[in-house]
């Protein structure tokens, strides 16, 4: 319900209880007790459906909110995040990224700034936000220096190893 459906909504309630209350005051005095408690039940009843559809309000309203303060920020953002390797990232004055690699999807979507995160299965990316996932070896080898540091190692030790072996076989021949 949008909260323009649930203001009308508590005023129909309010009005309720408002003509109920009318009622009352003008009703002739014989009004028999067990039709008075009958008639203030209704009215309790209709005071309470208002109350409740006036939080619903609040909460959407609330709602709106972020979502205005995420869009206004999501707006800032737009003219400075730098779109490369098939995400957004944050300069600094001087070029540096500061922040990123940020979700495309989520981002143009959803005006959310998400971090994407190294996949277990390398060199893949994904958004934990939107569960996107995609190859990218410059944004995988930035999130995990660790991964080509060690990769790195590995082939400086296979060289070794087949210089070695060369030397062995020139030695031998
Ligand atoms: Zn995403």
């Amino acid at each position: 319900m949008d909260p323009v459906s649930a203001i009308n909504t508590a005023l129909t309630s309010l009005r309720t209880a408002t003509d109920i209350a009318r009622l009352l005051i003008g009703a002739d005095v014989s009004l028999q007790t067990a039709e008075l408690k009958l008639k203030l039940s209704d009215m309790m009843g209709a005071l309470a459906d208002a109350k409740s559809q006036i939080a619903d309000v609040k909460d959407m309203v609330t709602k709106k909110d972020e979502t205005i303060v995420r869009l206004q920020e999501a707006l800032e953002l737009k003219g400075t995040l730098i779109r490369k390797d098939s995400a957004y990232w944050l300069p600094d004055e001087q070029g540096n990224f500061t922040d990123g690699p940020f979700c495309m999807r989520c981002f143009d979507v959803d005006k959310i700034t998400c971090r994407l995160v190294a996949d277990t299965a390398g060199p893949q990316v994904k958004c934990p936000n939107c569960k996107t996932i995609f190859f990218s070896k410059p944004i995988y080898d930035y999130l995990r220096p660790d991964v080509i540091k060690a990769q790195r190692q590995i082939m400086q030790q296979m060289d070794q190893d087949i210089n070695d072996v060369k030397r062995q076989l020139t030695d031998l021949f």
